[in-house]
């Protein structure tokens, strides 16, 4: 059991975040807490110039509201969190930081064949300090 898990949800594959979501309150002790983390990435210049402002401009905001929905209703003691930068070295100082006892990560995006590890999931569980467990 832990007292602190880190759960990184991609937005593009909710239902995959929702699961791993439910196998973190399993793993959970009865006071313990999930932190439950979105990493909105960088846009290129080029391309956030072609965007509307508020586009930009509100990228955290909305990633905060997906994961609100993503997670209404869990029974856990649940922390939002949402970081910019990149998604793998985002999530590994996050658990640093965050001084989490394990990490619970997807391992790759639907639709991809079983034996890949994506690259989100392969770099956390090269350079994360802490236990991570990788839900296929
Ligand atoms: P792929 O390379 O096949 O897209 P990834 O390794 O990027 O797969 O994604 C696997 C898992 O990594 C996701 O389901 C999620 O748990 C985590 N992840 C990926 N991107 C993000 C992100 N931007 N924010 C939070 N977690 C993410």
């Amino acid at each position: 059991m832990y007292s602190k898990i880190l759960v990184p949800i991609d937005l593009s594959d909710v239902g995959h975040g929702k699961k791993i979501l439910g196998i973190a309150e399993k793993l959970l002790d009865p006071d313990g807490s999930i932190i439950v983390l979105n990493v909105v990435e960088d846009i290129p210049g080029y391309v956030a110039a072609e965007l509307p402002d508020a586009v930009v401009r509100d990228l955290s905001s909305n990633a905060h509201k997906a994961l609100e929905e993503a997670t209404y209703g869990s029974s856990a003691n649940v922390t939002l969190e949402v970081r910019r930068g990149s998604p793998a070295s985002a999530i590994v100082a996050a658990a640093e930081q965050l001084e989490v006892g394990l990490i619970i990560i997807a391992s790759h995006s639907p639709g991809l064949a079983d034996y890949f590890l994506g690259s989100t999931a392969s770099r956390v569980v090269r350079h994360a300090k802490c236990p991570v467990l990788v839900d296929r």
